[in-house]
């Protein structure tokens, strides 16, 4: 199907505008015209509204990306199926024992089985809804005001990691907390590889 057809089935946004829109906020944020088109797509396959065309279509991932779920500590395989670089479909990866009995041997090539799916929970399926949901969390906030006084700064995933390891003076911006010591998880773990 051409973009300009495309965008008279409905679809909203072409390949060229997703591009284009990417390029100019990078990465780590989607722009207000895909998350319309994501919620808008998203909300009539719930609705069962999509036309038989557009169903189709969305039969037709243009690239599919292998790779786990963690949404609980089971750790399915996922086939996460994108068209135009938005995530449309979960399902679960036929080379995953998780998600498939017997599973595929890992020597099928996966240009033979784009038509086979593993099973995964509907929790595994509804992982695109809290990818692009609007209120996610990116950052790690950190407490810089008395508890309860709702003053946070955002800090850096790893200076996160660091800090809750190591422990230590985490808080001396604190008024009442500047010789507070917080013991860190190394000093805390129970057991360890010898
Ligand atoms: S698909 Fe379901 S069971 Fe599997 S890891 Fe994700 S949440 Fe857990």
């Amino acid at each position: 199907m051409s973009e300009e057809n495309r965008r008279q089935k409905g679809f909203g946004i072409t390949r060229r505008e997703f591009l284009r829109n990417s390029a100019l906020i990078g990465c780590s944020a989607l722009a207000a015209s895909q998350l319309e088109f994501i919620h808008g797509l998203i909300a009539r396959v719930e609705a069962a509204e999509l036309t038989a065309m557009e169903a189709y279509e969305l039969m037709r991932a243009d690239r599919t990306l292998h790779t786990a779920c963690l949404n609980c500590n089971t750790g399915c395989g996922l086939k996460v199926k994108m068209i135009e670089g938005v995530v449309v479909k979960i399902d679960g990866n036929p080379y995953n024992p998780f998600t498939l009995h017997p599973h595929l041997p890992m020597s099928v090539s996966p240009y033979k089985t784009s038509k086979t799916d593993g099973a995964i929970c509907p929790k595994g399926q509804s992982a695109h809804q809290g990818a692009y949901d609007p209120y996610r969390i990116r950052k790690v906030l950190k407490r810089a005001g008395r508890r309860g006084e709702g003053k946070w700064i955002s800090i850096p995933f790893a200076q996160a990691v660091t800090e809750i390891v190591n422990g230590g003076f985490l808080f001396s911006q604190v008024p009442g907390e500047e010789k507070r010591q917080v013991t860190g998880l190394k000093e805390l773990h129970a057991m360890q590889d010898l």
